[in-house]
């Protein structure tokens, strides 16, 4: 453990000023596994005095006009992107991804969901119908919601809080927002920019802290009309049940089990080492990430000799190093749940190819204590098997074989989940019918990960309630009302 004097000690951030915390977690380094940093372990208390900040901020916020909020955005959105290295450092350390992920994926979205809800709040319309013959117009008003409760994950820090913060003050609203006790530094850092970009006092309060005290004490709390939740399906499940009360309006973006269906005539040269990123890239640690592989018998044995050889050549080390693939897994406690399915499906009877338990890792002295493990593949797996069903949300993947499209949708769909899908095929008509049938929020076909943010984001099933993206948050982040007019 590092000595005291070196920790990072984060504060919450409340009413434009940083408060220290009366108790504090430990934070770890994921790739080292020293704690180099203190989080607050706020509770009720500091949800309490955020809430109030938030409440005072409403009236002025809420007031200003949508161009005067959006330039405000794209101040904050060019202040992250001035600094975006110093947050890519950070976020690499805090969360265990690599430099060259944070440098070009997290950082670069967190700047571009600001710049991108400046520009939708602008251009949304209300709806206007007339009973002429009865002398009746109607017409619809949107208004914030009040105060936003924000919740989001370890697996993307900066990008899917910014993803929330951006689109609720863009509508008007204000903001108390909790991310992961276990990455948190750079939505502290992102505080200190607040002022200097124009967000007036309390319209973003940021409390740390773990899901079960601040998370629940922002989900309980009255005055908190709307939660936006990104995370696991469980504690979604809490989160519906604890808000029940309050009847809040709730968005919930959660795990996946996503399969890739790769069909004979699909260009390999493509899909392998689109599907390899597709379950690997951020340690396999994105809810989208593929770990289902369906690929038709006839290109089956090809296929997987080529997506082992090209798995093979994933490097996996230190996260700063810009060479390198994947990082570290968050924390122990992961790594060792990662570890245990591939355990389960080897006592199952399932071939393990490559990866965890069958080849070894190389690291650097100052890693040796990191939560690292290899991409890892498994083959000849039931789809019952628990590797098939339950979301790993690491560095596993499962490739099996199918013969027809109709078995392929359906294996594909045979779980609890329905977040994204990848369909591999050169036949477009094929590729139109199979999307059609996936039960899936996002079905991307011949790629993966490519995403319009103007277009509904979000899972069917186990995967969630809601959708957030341009119409879609602007809806979530506003009350409408319609208002008759008799003339
Ligand atoms: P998690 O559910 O454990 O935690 C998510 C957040 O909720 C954290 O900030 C946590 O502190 C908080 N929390 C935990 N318990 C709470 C409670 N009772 N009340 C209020 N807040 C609580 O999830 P995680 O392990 O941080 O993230 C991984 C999960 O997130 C995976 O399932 C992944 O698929 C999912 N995810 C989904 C998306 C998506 O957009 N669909 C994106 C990223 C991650």
């Amino acid at each position: 453990m590092s000595s005291s004097k070196t920790l990072l000690v984060l504060e919450n951030f409340i009413a434009g000023k940083f408060v220290p915390c009366s108790s504090y977690i430990d934070s770890y380094n994921p790739s080292t596994g020293d704690v180099y940093c203190r989080v607050p372990d706020s509770g009720k208390e500091e949800v309490e005095a955020a809430v109030r900040a938030a409440k005072d901020a409403f009236p002025i916020w809420s007031s200003k006009s949508p161009l005067e909020r959006s330039q405000i955005l794209n101040k904050l959105a060019d202040l992250i992107e001035h600094d975006l290295e110093v947050f890519a450092q950070a976020e690499s350390k805090d969360q265990g991804k690599t430099i060259t992920f944070a440098r070009t994926v997290d950082i670069p979205r967190a700047v571009y969901n600001f710049r991108f809800f400046a520009s939708s709040i602008l251009h949304h319309t209300t709806e206007c119908t007339e009973m002429a013959a009865m002398g009746y117009l109607h017409y619809t008003s949107r208004t914030p919601v009040g105060i936003a409760g924000l919740i989001s994950p370890w697996n993307l820090p900066l990008y899917l809080l910014t993803w929330k913060i951006a689109p609720a003050i863009a509508c008007g609203n204000t903001v108390v927002a909790k991310p992961s006790e276990m990455t948190s530094v750079t939505a502290w850092m992102l505080c200190k920019l607040f002022e200097k970009a124009g967000i007036s006092h309390g319209v973003v309060n940021m409390v740390f802290g773990t899901g079960s005290k601040a998370g629940e004490a922002i989900v309980c709390h009255p005055d908190v009309p709307l939660i936006s939740f990104t995370g696991s399906t469980l504690t979604a499940q809490r989160i519906t049940e604890k808000s029940a009360p309050h009847c809040k309006k709730l968005s919930l973006e959660l795990g996946g089990k996503n399969p890739a269906l790769v069909f004979d005539d699909a260009d390999l040269n493509q899909c392998i080492p689109a599907t390899v990123r597709s379950s690997f890239a951020n340690q396999g640690e994105i809810c989208l990430c593929t770990s289902r592989i369906f690929v038709q018998k006839g290109i089956y044995n090809e296929f997987l000799k080529r997506f082992v050889e090209e798995t093979k050549k994933w490097k996996v080390g230190s996260p700063s190093d810009p060479t390198v693939d994947m990082g570290a897994l968050i924390s122990k406690e992961h790594l060792e749940k990662v570890r245990n399915y591939v355990k389960k499906a080897q006592a199952e009877g399932a071939r393990i190819l490559c990866g965890e338990g069958v080849d070894s890792l190389a690291l650097s002295a100052g890693n040796q204590k990191g939560y690292f493990m290899l991409p890892t593949v498994i083959t000849e797996i039931k789809d019952e098997s628990c590797c098939m069903q339950e979301e790993i949300f690491g560095p596993v993947t499962c490739v099996v074989a199918f013969d027809t499209e109709e078995e392929a949708i359906e294996r594909a769909n045979g779980v609890k989940y329905g977040l994204a899908a990848t369909v591999w095929s050169s036949n477009v008509s094929r590729v139109h019918r199979v999307a059609q049938r996936l039960q899936s929020g996002l079905v991307w076909t011949n790629c993966w990960l490519v995403r319009d943010l103007n277009l509904p984001f979000g899972g069917m099933k186990a995967s969630g309630v809601g959708r957030e993206g341009a119409k879609d948050s602007y809806e979530f982040f506003t009350e409408i009302k319609t208002i008759t007019i008799k003339h």
